[in-house]
């Protein structure tokens, strides 16, 4: 099996080959530490878990996801709440891990902030400038696109129809609109560095370049970051990166996840649908959260609701019903891998609603299978398959106790149960068969054996 991977470079999808054998590099643009994550800064963070979690498997990864703690929404941040920008960097830094461990996704192991890379930055700049391809200007230092021949290629924009295009009001520094900001001055009361230039400090792109180039090299495997920053971030860190070093490639492969709505609406500040993951973790397990965000695939776009959960709940009620009440070896556990199937859908460009069918495919093998060791067996394959998607790590019975949703609860079912029990110590059949009628009504499936009578959710 091999692993396949969309490239938004290329536009299709290619075969993965890192460049060294064994090795891969991936870089994913984190958070802007200003404000708590919505379930559309989730998205990212979870599909690309799965991915690191998948590319662990056959490499010896490094992953970078950065944190972007210099910018200018957080200097407003700062302006409105009267707070010390260190203050609401932290803040939002350990939120924002906070949050995204609760839906499964695991610490990177490297976790670079701009304000640690300063001096990176203004090493590439000068090397830019030092080459023709960045000029000053009036205390700013701006990259000169039309310097590179490739830019536009990643986000298939041509130049000169953007420049044709271009409505926006160039600012009196730049050469042409759309040169970018590598460095900017700095006032007195704003965050800044001393620098050939002034104090002043970076602009958005040169930081993720500079991070990159210094933890994972100037080539690196993977790129990865939502739709949204093909255009203007990833097409300028591209470029400047390119230009920095020779010409040689920046990212071999460059992956965007889509876009996610609410209730088919985008979401927006002025709309007031901003759907926070702190918001939403207390009415919904995290659990949950990660498997909705992974019920679509990742290229395509989300659109996140009441349903969207309810569903996602009904799957993980119905998975960890097939769990229940098994016993499985930490011998076993460890000796049974991921079915196949699971992982082929994955390296498919990371199909996870396939990887979901095959899954249950898994768990509807599980219910109907009455021998003892085959149904452990069964059930280790499918806690390894919810190892590599990062779900069904909790204990079976603790997740019925926590789902309090409506459905049926486990108090109410194991009532009933009782109740059959007696009315077939009674020989009223007809009342037993009734109760077995409901509870099959409700999703609940019940088997008679000498130990009892054991229930579980039906797949
Ligand atoms: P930001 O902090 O705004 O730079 O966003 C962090 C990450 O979340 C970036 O990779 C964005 O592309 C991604 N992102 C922001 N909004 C959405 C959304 N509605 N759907 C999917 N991804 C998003
Ligand atoms: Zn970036």
């Amino acid at each position: 099996m091999a692993l396949y991977l969309h490239d938004t470079l290329r536009a299709r999808k290619l075969a993965f080959e890192p460049l060294v054998d064994g090795k891969v590099t991936m870089y994913l643009c984190g958070p802007t530490v200003y404000n708590y994550a919505h379930i559309g800064n989730a998205r990212p963070a979870v599909v690309f878990d799965l991915l690191t979690r998948l590319l662990r498997r056959s490499y010896s990864l490094t992953f970078a996801r950065n944190i972007t703690d210099v910018d200018d929404k957080i200097n407003a941040a700062a302006v409105e709440t009267g707070r010390p920008i260190e203050e609401i960097t932290a803040r939002f830094i350990k939120a924002y891990n906070d949050d995204m461990a609760t839906l499964g996704v695991l610490p990177p192991d490297i976790e670079p902030r701009a304000t640690h890379h300063i001096a990176e930055m203004i090493t590439m700049i000068t090397g830019l400038i030092e080459n023709g391809f960045a000029y000053e200007a009036d205390g700013h230092v701006l990259f000169d696109v039309s310097t590179y021949a490739g830019y536009g290629q990643l986000s298939k924009r041509d130049l000169r129809e953007m420049i044709a295009g271009a409505r926006v009001e160039v600012a009196p520094y730049k050469r042409a609109a759309h040169d970018f900001v590598l460095w900017k001055p700095s006032t007195a009361d704003m965050p800044g560095w001393e620098s050939p230039w002034g104090r002043g400090r970076p602009g958005w792109h040169i930081e993720c370049s500079a991070m990159a180039r210094k933890h994972l090299g100037r080539t690196i495997d993977i790129h990865a970051g939502g739709q949204d920053l093909v255009f203007p971030h990833h097409e300028n860190e591209r470029a400047q990166s390119r230009c920095a070093h020779d010409g040689q490639p920046f990212a071999r492969y460059w992956l965007h996840n889509g876009f996610l709505s609410i209730d088919s609406t985008k979401m927006s500040k002025s709309l007031g649908n901003v759907l926070l993951v702190r918001e939403l973790v207390k009415t919904v397990p995290g659990e949950v959260i990660r498997l909705a965000l992974l019920n679509a695939h990742y290229r395509q776009p989300l659109d996140w609701s009441e349903e969207t959960v309810n569903a996602a709940r009904r799957m993980l009620d119905r998975l960890y019903g097939a769990l229940r009440g098994i016993f499985v070896p930490a011998e076993m556990r460890a000796r049974i891998d991921a079915p196949p199937s699971v992982v082929a859908a994955l390296e498919d460009d990371l199909n996870s609603p396939k990887a979901m069918a095959e899954v249950f495919q898994l768990a509807r093998s599980l219910n109907k299978e009455t021998n003892h060791d085959r149904r452990q067996e069964l059930a280790a394959a499918l806690l390894s398959a919810g190892e590599l998607l990062g779900l069904m790590q909790n204990d079976a019975e603790e997740w019925f106790a926590g789902s309090d949703d409506g459905e049926m609860s486990v108090g109410d079912i194991e009532a009933l149960i009782d109740k059959r029990n007696r009315a077939r110590a009674e020989s009223d059949f007809a009342a037993a068969d009734s109760i077995r009628d409901q509870l099959a009504a409700a999703g609940v499936s019940i088997e008679d054996g000498p130990s009892g009578t054991r229930w579980r959710h039906s797949a």
